[in-house]
């Protein structure tokens, strides 16, 4: 039997789940709603700044807030992990041992960060100039071995198989490293080098193009298809693996003073050991509806939703009002929204002032929220990025507010 019963419950309470909360708080002045979010951490980051904090262009207390006020009013907070799901009993486990029973549950806890699957990661991430954006306890440390490399110094950046949070991040923090080194006057004199685990610098060819261009722009050379498997941190040795290519099965090892590793991701383990979990182990829901495909009363969205979407708390954006307005269709016995379309957006820092705001839907079709050329880099991005984007986070999407305008479903290509 289970310990306690919430009408709804909510598993994560980073930028998705407390976004769903405060949304459906919001709701529950016209229809009476018990709400409870279970997630063990105290902290709540905005981790879409990490990138400019490795940058040394935002500070890391400024991307944290506390999880308690970020959590509605009326809205339990069960601060433990779930540790395995009943959905065929509407129930969940907790790691601290009780068992909950839900009517609606929505499933959000991210993605899980496997520092162990590159060897010798976990032991020296934070040391030996091995850093990462991925983490509030390395990011900061990144910026510091900027500040350290001096003239002859060898910078190695590195991005896993997908998925990952933000895959446009990993290349923002070279493009960054390489402008804060001239700026510094030192850039020439530095070896600035991106190795990417995947066939091309950014998932949408749009928008790839464009990218291509900005690395040879920083003279950073760019290796496709090389993965970070091996770091021998004390001698500065980062080893990869070549998996397509005329090298393909070959190892390839560099030197660095400084590394920038972006680690490994999947699915939680706890989800993908779970029914929920489709053959990929993220949460099993229909591309547009984001309603579970057997489950009907379960909803996903963010990082841990088995969709084809960009994992970005931008695609979140557009995301939550979907599920909670089908959450309230559940509740009320009306049909189902057919409504997310796969947004996501990336603004890709290209150097100090500068970014390209990629945006765009299922499929990698551009769908540009300005109505500018979305391929140009602007100061207007980057002011959006630093600014806009943080204070429409805090104040707007976390409190339940429409935070954004509509994207442009019907933007097409000039050039095409
Ligand atoms: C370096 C970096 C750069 C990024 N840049 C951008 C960007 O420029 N633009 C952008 O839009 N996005 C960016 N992102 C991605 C963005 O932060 C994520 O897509 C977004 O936070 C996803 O929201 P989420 O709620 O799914 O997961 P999260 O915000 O990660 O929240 C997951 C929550 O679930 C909780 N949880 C985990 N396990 C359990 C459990 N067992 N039980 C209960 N709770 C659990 C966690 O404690 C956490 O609070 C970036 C991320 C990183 C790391």
């Amino acid at each position: 039997m289970a310990a306690k019963h919430h009408q709804i419950l909510i598993v994560g309470g980073g930028a998705a789940g407390i976004t769903v909360a405060a949304r459906l708080h919001r709701a529950a002045h016209d229809v009476p709603l018990d709400i409870a979010i279970i997630d063990p951490a105290e902290s709540h980051y905005y981790q879409a700044a990490f990138t400019l904090v490795g940058g040394g262009a935002f500070k890391l207390e400024d991307t944290r807030r506390n999880e308690v006020d970020l959590i509605p009013t009326d809205v339990t907070w069960i601060k433990d992990a779930v540790a395995s799901f009943t959905p065929e009993a509407n129930t969940l486990t907790l790691a601290g041992g009780p068992t909950i029973s839900y009517n609606y549950l929505v499933v959000c806890p991210g993605l899980q960060i496997n520092w162990g699957g590159i060897k010798g990661l976990k032991e020296y991430v934070g040391r030996y100039g091995v850093c990462s954006n991925y983490s509030p306890n390395t990011v900061e440390y990144t910026f510091e071995m900027l500040k350290s490399l001096k003239p002859g110094a060898r910078a190695v950046f590195t991005q896993p198989p997908m998925p990952i949070k933000c895959p446009g991040a990993p290349q923002k923090a070279v493009y960054l490293a390489s402008d804060y080194l001239a700026k510094r006057g030192i850039r020439e004199h530095c070896d600035v080098r991106f190795l990417t685990a995947t066939l091309a610098i950014f998932g949408v060819p749009f928008y790839a193009k464009e990218l291509v261009k900005v690395a040879e722009r920083h003279k950073i050379p760019v290796s496709y298809n090389h993965t970070l498997v091996e770091i021998e941190a004390r001698n500065g040795k980062a080893i990869f693996d070549v998996t397509a290519g005329d090298q393909k099965g070959q190892k390839k090892t560099l030197d660095f003073d400084m590394l920038h590793v972006t680690p490994p991701q999947s699915a939680p383990d706890f989800i993908s050991k779970s029914p929920l979990a489709n053959a990929t182990g993220f949460v099993d829901v229909h591309a547009n509806s984001l309603q579970h495909v057997k489950f009907k009363n379960v909803f996903s969205l963010g990082d841990a939703a088995g969709t084809a979407n960009s994992k970005t708390a931008a695609a979140v954006r557009k995301q939550a009002p979907v599920v909670v307005r089908n959450l309230l269709h559940l509740i009320k016995g009306d049909a189902i929204e057919e409504a997310y379309d796969g947004y996501a957006s990336c603004p890709l820092t290209t150097g100090y002032g500068k970014a390209l705001m990629a945006e765009f839907t299922y499929g990698g079709k551009p769908t540009p929220t300005l109505p500018l050329d979305p391929r140009k880099e602007r100061y207007l991005n980057w002011w959006i990025k630093t600014t806009g984007l943080p204070r429409l986070y805090w104040d707007y999407m976390l409190k339940g507010y429409e935070a954004f305008p509509p994207h442009n479903t019907s933007y097409v290509d000039p050039a095409a």
